[in-house]
């Protein structure tokens, strides 16, 4: 099964994408992470996406297209994918399906989370993840079991993340509504898009998502 999560910043895409991941054995594909990975090599093209990422712009269509289709080449994909962060602009929408038809494979749902403007700030402002293995958490919403452990891996160091400062955020949001909002009627006249309460409780959240793939895959 193939998903994509759309959402502005912040609207809990890598949250439920971790869980999907869990429920149906099939991969979590971040290109914020990819790009935070790539970016610690330090090289030219790593100090270009700094300054690119920590600005909150978007990165070259023609690299994260690229990017995409070799990760979804590599083995534990085949299983299926969570594409979370992709695609982000209408070129990268239709460079996907271009991918996918030359794969043959299809997308069995394109799932939006709504989730109010201030709502989204204060998600953001809360945002850590564990520096080890980089499961999520919030400082109110979704704190670890036990205080400044992770729950998934035990490690006990935290890392937050540089565009998530008032400034990029600010910028990130307005990305999203000039670039990346008119994939949604993209993906409407395909008949793909379903829409879910990014606004309810993480688990309420899962449990929308949950049900409306039962009636797609
Ligand atoms: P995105 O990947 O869409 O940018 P995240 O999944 O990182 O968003 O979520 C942003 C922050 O909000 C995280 O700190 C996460 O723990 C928290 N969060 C995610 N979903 C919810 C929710 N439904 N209710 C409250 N907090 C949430
Ligand atoms: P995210 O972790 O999804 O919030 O992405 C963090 C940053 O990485 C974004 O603000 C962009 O600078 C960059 N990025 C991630 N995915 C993409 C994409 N599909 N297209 C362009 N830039 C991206």
């Amino acid at each position: 099964m193939n998903i994509i999560l759309l959402g502005p910043p912040g609207a809990g895409k890598g949250t439920q994408a971790q869980r999907l991941e869990k429920t149906y054995k099939i991969v979590q594909i971040s290109t914020g992470d990819m790009l935070r990975a790539r970016k610690k090599a330090g090289d030219a093209l790593g100090q270009e996406l700094s300054s690119i990422m920590a600005a909150g712009n978007l990165v070259p269509d023609v690299l994260i297209i690229r990017m995409l289709a070799e990760r979804i080449e590599q083995p534990d994909a085949a299983n299926g994918f969570i594409l979370d962060g992709f695609p982000r602009t209408v070129p990268q929408a239709e460079a996907l399906d271009a991918m996918l038809v030359s794969k043959d494979l299809k997308l069995a749902a394109v799932i939006e989370l709504k989730v109010d403007e201030e709502e989204l700030v204060q998600r953001i402002a809360g945002r850590y993840s564990c520096a080890k293995c980089g499961s999520g958490y919030h400082d109110l919403y979704q704190k670890p079991e036990k205080t400044g452990v992770c729950d998934k891996c035990g490690a006990t160091e935290f890392i937050r993340r540089e565009d998530d400062k008032p400034e990029a955020v600010r910028n990130r949001l307005k990305v999203y509504h000039d670039q990346t909002a008119p994939i949604l009627p993209y993906y409407t006249a395909k008949g793909l898009l379903q829409t879910v309460d990014g606004m309810a409780p993480i688990d309420d959240v899962s449990h929308a998502i949950e049900s409306l793939l039962k009636k797609v895959a």
